[in-house]
């Protein structure tokens, strides 16, 4: 068990900065995601948590103490990767012992904490097959428990359930996440799998071009992102952009769009220029009687919702309605907004301006 503190971390390869200036408390125990597209650094991020690779600057204390410097042997960290690599020419139970025989832990103590890896894992019944014609799970369940065997003080994961089909994948995501709450490890997980991240993490931070973009527990980022990056990132549609000319007045929870009020919760920051009213494509409404109109262009069935694509004088939008609600193509349509979850962005900086609603959320971000 550990607290991990990352402080201006910072990784240069030659001329290419890939990790900027990270900041970010992973606590004791907890499940934490560290999120965002290919290239971003999260690798990097991970990597340099682990020992794999040392920090161009910043510091990393794990349990208080500064380890930035020090070689993965010597942090205590399990480190389980994607493409999880077993021993071949050994068992289930050999593979699992192994970093305890090779610490030189007495047989009758290996025996032991094998048996209760196994029970945690659900693979007692797989001990003493051969690893080779295990299936893609049992091969993950061997993995974590040649990790967990070892009882790190922390575990890495990298992109873990990367290589297996979706439905199996979820299953997984479940399992992992259970095991979690079983042994109340810190982990931290890499993935670009924002639902991924959403379904298991405690705490994501969101990385973008080497930039931590926004840090704190699902709902915040879902419901209040600092970011346009982290409102188009996560969620699926992603929130909605509609953009407009005009001035947000600090002080006050409305914007004015196209000669229309729009609630907003109350805003804290002032701007104008070019703007962005974000809204999640739940919280777009249709109904009859709204002024503020628009044509909707295509319908898709979900089943128990529908998306409803919407073009509005200031961009194209998607609402979730219920499947019931009937909406055909070619449609002019009244759209209402729920105020207080409404989000508004400076568009050329991209950055949310801070509202009653966000600011505990950006204050930690
Ligand atoms: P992915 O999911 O694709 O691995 P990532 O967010 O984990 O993405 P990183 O692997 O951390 O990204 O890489 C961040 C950037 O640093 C990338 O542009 C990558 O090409 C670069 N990079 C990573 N390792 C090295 C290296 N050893 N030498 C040079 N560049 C590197």
């Amino acid at each position: 068990m550990a607290e991990i503190v990352i402080k201006n971390l910072r990784k240069d390869f030659g001329d290419f900065n890939a990790v900027k200036s990270s900041s970010f408390t992973i606590g004791d125990g907890e499940f934490f995601m560290l999120l965002g597209p290919s290239g971003c650094g999260k690798t990097t991020t991970l990597r340099m948590i682990a020992g794999l690779e040392l920090p161009t600057s910043g510091e990393i204390y794990i349990d208080g103490e500064e380890v930035g410097q020090r070689p993965a042997s010597e942090r205590d960290i399990a480190f389980v990767f994607q493409m999880f690599a077993l021993y071949p020419h050994m068992n289930v139970r050999k593979n699992i012992s192994y970093p305890l025989i090779s610490q030189g832990m007495p047989r009758a103590k290996v025996k032991e904490k094998v048996a209760e890896v196994a029970r945690i894992l659900g693979i007692e019944d797989i001990l003493d097959r051969p690893v080779g014609g295990l299936s893609g799970g049992d091969r993950q369940r061997v993995a974590l428990g040649r990790a967990i065997v070892r009882e790190p003080k922390a575990f890495m994961m990298d992109e873990p359930l990367g290589a297996l089909d979706a439905e199996f994948r979820e299953h997984m995501a479940e399992e992992l996440r259970a095991l979690h709450d079983r042994m109340g490890a810190t982990t931290v997980y890499v993935t670009h799998d924002q639902l991924e991240a959403m379904q298991m993490g405690d705490k994501i931070v969101v990385m973008n071009h080497g930039v931590i973009e926004q840090f704190g527990v699902p709902q915040d980022i879902y419901d209040w992102p600092a970011t346009m990056f982290v409102a188009e990132f996560i969620g699926s549609p992603p929130m909605n952009f509609l953009r407009f000319d005009g001035v947000a007045e600090a002080g006050r929870g409305s914007v004015q769009m196209n000669g229309h009020d729009f609630l907003v919760p109350d805003l804290r920051d002032g701007a104008k220029g070019p703007l962005v009213l974000g809204v999640r494509p739940e919280h777009v409404h249709l109904s009859e009687a709204a002024p503020y109109r628009g044509k909707v262009i295509a319908t898709e069935y979900l089943g128990t919702t529908q998306i409803v694509t919407i073009k509005t004088p200031n961009g194209e939008i998607k609402a979730r309605t219920g499947s019931e609600a009937s909406v055909n193509a070619g449609e002019n349509v009244g759209l209402e907004f729920n105020g207080n979850t409404v989000t508004v962005f400076e568009a050329n900086t991209g950055i949310a301006l801070r509202s009653a609603a966000n600011e505990r959320v950006l204050a930690h971000g």
